[in-house]
């Protein structure tokens, strides 16, 4: 279900290491696998593709629609708030129904720190709430069963399963279909378009389609043997994403039952695993913070996205994914605040490896890399409002107590230095896989590969329609602006082709 990437080894970041780079290997891709929380971004975000793209249909106003168009708010009081959501769409957003009780001591903590409790889908994103999610009574909606598995018996609509694309066909020019190698049978097959090709593939795998078909940098094309079909520089480049640490850890007080204790039963497992009980939740990750930066601005955006991973440590049985043992009633001790930087400078890139096909992509994730080091202090800025949460009144009447035992790698800095948040901030980077732009949009004239109609430069009959195309990283998280983006595509098409 997962591609398994791992970004180069890389100076700065993730432990000099490489980070895993999770992609969805499944129908729905990575809607498969995500967190599966439903946030927009800001009103700025979208005007400010708009602007980039000097093309007022990628304005606030004009997307908006195209986010309502595919939701189905499914919780009362968004569904009320008719500018911001709406009912009937495909696709579910709903909150969780079983929430944690360490869930409600971080909201409160949130509002210590001077959040209000506010809908991040709606007039302002900066706030705190327990997510809305694309779920449905606690079960995941992917864009494969939100999207595709409703329509599968449309007779112009045939999917095909264990199809890697190797290659887009061109005939006289023009794209004409793909070539792709049919996992089943071990064989290259081809598959011709009537009117035109969509590459839907995803921020590695779109430019590394289009530069395995001879659109990208002519140089890196060359020297691996590719026939140059469109010299297009910016195809991989501008690889965005944001970061974050798992630096810094609240122990949980002994006893604490961050789920029910009478959930420990084996036979009980089950019903709580099933749609609407605890273990079909998140946990405390369920809680959404997102924070205005320091410095003062007419831009209401947040700069941070504060989250929280109940964790169990390694010593006790691995993660919260694994089950304590029955006699606990525990599922997790203690808690990560992951602060994931929301404005990031640092950009990467997505090359070929080789001509070879089914080789993975090279990735530079470039992570905490701009060279005035912006992106670190903010983080490192994050690092330290994170561990003051012991100090909010939330935090102390829950007695959730700040883990100051030196993270691996850093004992040699004083706990609690600005270096020693440096130092957890580049070894232990977590990569919160929002990335997107190896493709993007661009007005005509500037660094791009798309027209805002998300069509290649140069190469008629052929659209990229998915995170690459980005052509800025919204201050929400990705999911929901991939969803709007092919509503417009779709769009698109029809326009093109009636
Ligand atoms: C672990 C994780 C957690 C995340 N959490 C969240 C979250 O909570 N909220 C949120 O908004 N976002 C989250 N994201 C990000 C979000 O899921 C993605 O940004 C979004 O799904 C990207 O959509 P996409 O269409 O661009 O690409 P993808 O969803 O990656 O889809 C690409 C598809 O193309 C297929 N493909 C690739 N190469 C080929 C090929 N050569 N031939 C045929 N098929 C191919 C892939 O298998 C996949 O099905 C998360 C991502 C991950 C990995």
């Amino acid at each position: 279900m997962n591609w398994r990437y791992r970004s180069e080894r890389e100076q700065g970041h993730c432990n000099n290491t490489g980070c895993p780079c999770p992609k969805g290997k499944v129908l729905g891709g990575s809607s498969a696998i995500n967190g599966h929380v439903y946030i927009r971004g800001s009103r700025e975000d979208y005007d400010d593709w708009g602007n980039v793209l000097e093309d007022e249909s990628w304005l606030f106003p004009s997307v908006l629609p195209f986010f309502l168009r595919s939701e189905n708010a499914l919780e009362e009081d968004l569904a009320r708030d008719t500018t911001f959501h709406s009912r009937g769409g495909p696709l579910p957003v709903q909150r969780l129904p079983a929430v944690d009780p360490v869930s409600k001591v971080l909201v409160q903590a949130m509002k210590d720190i001077g959040l209000d409790e506010r809908d991040p889908n709606g007039a302002v994103q900066a706030g705190v709430s327990m997510a809305q999610t694309t779920t449905i009574n606690g079960e995941r909606a992917s864009a494969n069963t939100a999207f595709l598995r409703p329509v599968l018996d449309r007779p112009n609509l045939e999917v095909r399963t264990r199809a890697h694309v190797t290659r887009v066909l061109f005939r006289r020019g023009e794209a004409s279909g793909v070539e792709y190698r049919d996992g089943y049978t071990g064989t290259l097959k081809r598959a011709y378009a009537s009117k035109e090709v969509v590459l839907s593939a995803g921020v590695m795998n779109s430019p590394q389609i289009l530069m395995l078909s001879g659109i990208g940098p002519k140089e890196h094309l060359s020297s691996l043997g590719i026939k140059v079909v469109k010299d297009l520089p910016d195809v991989g480049e501008n690889l965005m994403n944001h970061v974050s640490s798992l630096g810094v850890e609240f122990l949980l007080p002994q006893g604490w039952p961050a789920l029910p204790a009478d959930i420990n039963a084996r036979e009980q497992d089950f019903t709580n695993f099933v749609p609407g009980g605890p273990l079909s939740s998140i946990g405390p990750e369920e809680v959404t913070a997102f924070v205005r930066g320091p410095e003062p601005s007419v831009d209401s955006r947040p700069v941070w996205n504060l989250r929280f991973l109940g964790i169990i440590p390694k010593s006790r049985g691995g993660n919260v994914c694994n089950r304590a043992p029955p006699q606990d009633p525990l599922y997790y001790d203690r808690i990560q605040v992951t602060p994931v930087l929301l404005d990031c400078k640092s950009v990467g890139s997505v090359r070929l490896r080789s001509a070879d096909p089914l080789a993975p992509p090279l990735i530079r994730l470039n992570l905490l890399g701009d060279k005035p080091g912006r992106d670190l202090r903010l983080l490192v800025q994050a690092l330290q409002m994170s561990a003051a949460l012991e100090n909010t009144p939330a935090f102390r009447a829950a007695n959730l107590t700040l883990n100051r035992a030196p993270l691996a790698g850093c004992e040699q800095h004083a706990f609690g230095s600005t270096a020693y948040w440096e130092c957890a901030a580049r070894t232990h980077t977590l990569n919160p896989s929002h990335t997107a732009g190896t493709a993007r949009m661009a007005a005509p004239g500037r660094p791009g590969v798309l027209d805002s109609r998300m069509q290649v430069r140069g190469v008629p009959r052929l659209r990229v329609v998915d995170a690459s195309s980005f052509p800025l990283l919204p201050s929400g998280l990705p999911n929901a602006p991939v969803i709007m983006l092919a509503e417009r595509g779709a769009d698109f098409i029809r326009q093109t082709w009636g």
